[in-house]
């Protein structure tokens, strides 16, 4: 059985109080529940193992890089895991602004969003550097969360194979740790993001089968089969039992949504739920 993960992307939103608030009422809503969590189960050796379906889902929050050390010391005793929203590719050096992973790792970052469309759009963030990015972390121990997904403009055009294809070959190369230990996808059609436009079932299962298959050949079948291929854009308590009953569909990467625990819960359980 894959794993699902659901990964809360915050954006700029939220002051650093406002963050801890949230964090812990998402924490605390969980624990709430009679769900289980794979509580900080993200080293490599664990993830290799056969999950059960009730340890199977991970839950993931991504503040701004201001908030990350209070909240990594607010979470860090609770099921939910923490993320960043970018790294640099060099260990350190003359990068004003940058973070590196090392940075991240000592607040308690085990995720990172790479690739993000917002990133690719606003600020320049190409293939190549997604890709320099991702052969640097994945030689750490965080786990990223690669980004891919078509624009509006070229799923007209019927080219959307054709851009997940480019971003996926371009991304990844020369990146051997994908698989149940390694790198999540997430497929997030850049006309659904924000928009309140989600894909349809139909539409996101086309294009999840479409990456599982390009992983297939690039890896072979038994990574393909047992890597996480997430769903993002406009996801929301209404639509993510049907997106996530999708075969191909473990998880998704929730904007908006992830910024209100009653609207975040019920994703998190739609995922508890396949
Ligand atoms: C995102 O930014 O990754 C995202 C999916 O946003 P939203 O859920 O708000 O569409």
């Amino acid at each position: 059985m894959r794993e699902r993960i659901v990964a809360g992307n915050w954006k700029m939103n939220t002051t650093p109080q406002e963050g801890v608030k949230l964090a812990c009422a998402v924490a605390e809503a969980i624990a709430s529940t009679n769900w289980q969590t794979r509580a900080s189960a993200s080293s490599a050796e664990s993830r290799r193992q056969t999950p059960s379906s009730a340890d199977n889902v991970t839950v993931v929050i991504c503040p701004p890089a201001t908030h990350l050390a209070i909240i990594g010391e607010a979470v860090k005793s609770s099921s939910v895991e923490l993320g960043a929203q970018n790294v640099h590719w060099a260990d350190k050096g003359a990068y004003t602004s940058e973070l590196s992973s090392a940075m991240l790792e000592a607040v308690g970052c085990k995720w990172v969003i790479i690739g993000h469309s917002e990133r690719r759009s606003m600020f320049g963030e190409t293939d190549e550097t997604v890709n320099m990015r991702l052969r640097h972390i994945v030689k750490t121990d965080i786990r990223p969360i690669v980004c891919i997904g078509e624009t509006l403009d070229k799923r007209q055009s019927e080219q959307t194979f054709a851009v997940l294809e480019q971003q996926l070959k371009v991304g990844l190369d020369g990146v051997e740790l994908v698989g149940r230990e390694g790198v999540v996808i997430a497929y997030e059609p850049v006309w659904a993001i924000g928009t309140g436009l989600n894909a349809t079932p139909e539409q996101a299962q086309e294009a999840h089968r479409f990456i599982r298959g390009l992983l297939s050949k690039m890896y072979g079948k038994d990574i393909a089969d047992n890597n996480v291929i997430q769903y993002g854009g406009s996801m929301n308590e209404k639509n993510a039992n049907e997106l996530m009953a999708c075969q191909d569909v473990d998880g998704g990467l929730i904007g908006g949504a992830s910024l209100r625990v009653d609207k975040f819960l019920p994703i998190i359980k739609a995922a508890y739920s396949q």
